[in-house]
């Protein structure tokens, strides 16, 4: 079971460290959005220095390039990308149900690449099998999502879902033992055995480091009846924790997130899935007891030259910031605004030099992860309440 301490709570909210085999997550935390195993124009190096505790990359996409099986053959996810810390990966429902010609049934989905057009089946079975070689600490059951938002497909969805969490339970359970087994047989050669490829080395490294651990997910969209029946149906499974999935917008989500979490085993963690463009996601998020986020919101925006401030996001490509030698926030200690001015990001975006989005990368994710770090600082000193009152006054003032 995946090692989760809680050293502080106050309500559904909780202050803890959830102890992984790449490494420890003091939580909240925020989790960096690496969906093809990088963080899009940013480094590890950066990420690292920038606060970073955790990343999370998508199946979905590492199985079309380069393969599941090159992650593993290079040692898994953290020694292929070079993080070396906590990892996260998302089972990629999410990102196949939204393809076009998606074709689905109980089994699971058949999809082509975007990149080539090669067909591809994604089932419960295969996802477990694709996210033990690509390695994380953390993985995600296989979820179905919602055609639409009525009632009706967002209870086929759940239900489906939940059907396919007991096939994903009892695959990743297989696949546990086959790990623990091939650790023995390691073991029991070692004298006799021919020296191991490298491939098979790596493979074996990859499997006898570490245990792996699966999350289950909990849909429902905003129907609050169907979100208890799904929390009720994950708590009752044997994994490791929860994500929290199908939450698009912060309306409703406090009631959504207390009835979920009032019903979830509170010694598991909890990870709401793709939240935290906006800063008030995470406020809310915490309050109501999920323990890790994840969005590509910040990078993403930060390419476009949108940039947090504590007064609120600016568009840095402005003409008003053409002459503005101060930083792009002040107080900031990012390498962003510790070494350049706002004239200078702006000059960067205006003739489309690649280092304006690295820069502006580097603020934004600095900007949200050190939002969280503060949450939970502010919940292991009790002034929670007064923390999120002037943050979201002052971010939200208009
Ligand atoms: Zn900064």
């Amino acid at each position: 079971m995946l090692k989760f301490d809680i050293e502080k709570k106050n309500g559904l909210a909780r202050v803890g460290v959830i102890h992984t085999p790449h490494g420890d997550i003091k939580t909240p935390a925020f989790v960096g959005a690496a969906t093809r195993a990088t963080v899009k124009a940013l480094t590890m190096k950066e990420m690292r220095e920038l606060g970073s505790q955790a990343i999370l990359a998508n199946t979905y996409h590492l199985i079309l390039a380069p393969g599941s099986d090159l992650i593993a053959e290079a040692g898994g996810l953290a020694e292929f990308s070079s993080w070396h810390g906590p990892t996260f990966t998302d089972s990629g429902g999410f990102q196949i149900f939204s393809l076009p010609d998606v074709k689905i049934t109980e089994n699971g989905a058949k999809f082509k690449s975007h990149i080539n057009g090669d067909k591809f089946e994604m089932t419960p079975e295969s996802s477990m099998q694709d996210q033990w070689k690509i390695g994380a600490d953390v993985h995600m059951a296989f979820d179905h999502l919602a055609k639409s938002e009525s009632y009706d497909d967002m209870k086929i969805a759940m239900e489906r879902t939940h059907r396919w969490l007991d096939r994903c339970i009892a695959e990743h359970k297989r696949l546990l033992g086959e790990s623990k087994g091939q650790n023995a047989f390691l073991e029991d050669h070692k004298p006799g055995r021919a020296p191991l490829s490298v491939s098979e080395k790596k493979a074996f490294d990859l499997y006898s480091c570490q245990e792996q651990y699966l999350y289950a997910v909990v849909q429902g969209g905003t129907f609050n009846d169907l979100r208890a029946e799904s929390a009720q149906y994950c708590a009752g499974k044997d994994v490791d924790g929860f994500g929290i999935g199908g939450v698009f917008t912060a309306d409703g989500m406090d009631e959504m997130l207390q009835t979920v979490n009032s019903i979830l085993p509170e010694e598991k963690p909890r990870h709401l899935l793709g939240m935290g463009q906006e800063p008030i996601d995470l406020f809310v998020g915490a309050e109501y007891g999920c323990d890790t986020f994840d969005c590509v919101g910040p990078t993403r925006m930060a390419r476009n030259g949108s940039l947090y401030t504590l007064d609120g996001r600016i568009n840095i490509k402005n003409a008003k910031f053409k002459h503005d030698y101060s930083p792009v926030m002040e107080d900031c200690d990012c390498e962003c605004c510790k070494n350049y001015t706002r004239a200078y990001l702006h000059h960067l975006f205006k003739t489309d030099e690649i280092t304006a989005k690295v820069l502006a990368s580097i603020h934004n994710e600095h900007f949200i992860v050190h939002t969280v770090d503060k949450i939970r600082e502010s919940l292991l000193n009790d002034t929670f309440s007064e923390y999120k009152k002037e943050f979201l006054t002052r971010y939200y003032h208009d």
